[in-house]
């Protein structure tokens, strides 16, 4: 029951009806019996602007999660940026100020190291591999470079978005070494599919099976598709001794990033 004395926070993207966000912030606030709620909110892309304007005069409403398509475009709305934010050039979360100024923020990479963080891995002098140079796949591996991975290797079609990214992170981690060639994937401590590739019926593997068969036990394999939950290439790391890394993994980590800059929920929850 929302109760007229409650305060808000939303989720906002298009579709919205997929999102696991409103069930787990409101399961939280219940048994913690906090006054709080989560909205799911369906915006239409022409009323972006109008909705950041609408926030600003929002008065009992804390803050509100940001999820496909909007990354981007609600970095460009808000009034200002984490350093993060402004480097990625997106936006998952935005805080209402009591003077109505929205704050943004992108704590998918926090999410990320977090869930890792459970499975045992630290960045810290490692060597990692993320696939996928998109929005997801840049947050994670700007968090690895802020959490000092000493070499990072990025590979994604888009040769455009690769370089975009290399340049960001050479530019932000001058201690970095970076590249996009991989032959082995022995070496590395972390390999990251941060692509949608294995999502839902696609039973494709982000990277060539051969290039796969060469994985080794002590690397963590993680993935940001969360439908299937245990994705081909989850499966064949899990088949090669790898510990593995889901992507509901790493988006229920994301829950306290995102309701500690809300100010809804503790940053552990
Ligand atoms: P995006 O479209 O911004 O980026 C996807 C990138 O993957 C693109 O640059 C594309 O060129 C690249 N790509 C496609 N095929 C590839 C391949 N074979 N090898 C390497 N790169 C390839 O999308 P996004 O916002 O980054 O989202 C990516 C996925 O992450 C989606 O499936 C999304 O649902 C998921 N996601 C999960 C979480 C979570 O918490 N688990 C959070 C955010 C996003």
């Amino acid at each position: 029951m929302i109760r007229g004395a409650f305060e808000l926070v939303a989720i906002v993207g298009s579709p919205i009806a997929q999102v696991k966000s409103p069930e787990n912030f409101n399961t939280w606030f219940v048994n913690n019996n906090r006054a709080v709620a989560m909205l799911p909110i369906d915006l239409h892309a022409q009323a972006l602007d109008s909705f950041a304007t609408t926030l600003r005069g929002w008065q009992n409403l804390r803050g509100c999660v940001v999820t496909v398509p909007y990354k981007q475009a609600m970095a460009t709305c808000v009034d200002s940026l984490s350093v993060r934010a402004a480097a990625l050039g997106s936006v998952n979360v935005i805080r209402r100020e009591p003077n109505g100024r929205l704050l943004g923020d992108n704590v998918d990479g926090a999410g990320f190291l977090g869930a890792a963080l459970k499975h045992g891995f630290t960045a810290s002098g490692r060597r990692a591999l993320v696939v996928g140079c998109g929005g997801v796949g840049s947050a994670i591996a700007y968090a690895l470079g802020e959490a000092g991975i000493a070499r990072l290797s990025l590979t994604d079609p888009s040769s455009a978005r690769c370089a975009a990214l290399c340049e960001l992170l050479g530019h932000t981690f001058a201690e970095l070494e970076i590249d996009t060639q991989v032959d082995d994937l022995g070496a590395f401590d972390l390999v990251v599919n941060a692509s949608p590739v294995g999502m839902g019926d696609d039973a494709q593997l982000p990277l060539p099976a051969a290039l796969v068969a060469t994985l080794q036990p002590h690397t963590l394999v993680a993935d940001v598709v969360t439908s299937p939950e245990i994705t081909p290439l989850l499966a064949r790391a899990r088949l090669a001794g790898c510990r593995i890394q889901t992507g509901a993994q790493m988006a229920f980590a994301q829950l306290g990033h995102l309701g500690a800059f809300m100010g809804v929920t503790p940053l552990e929850i």
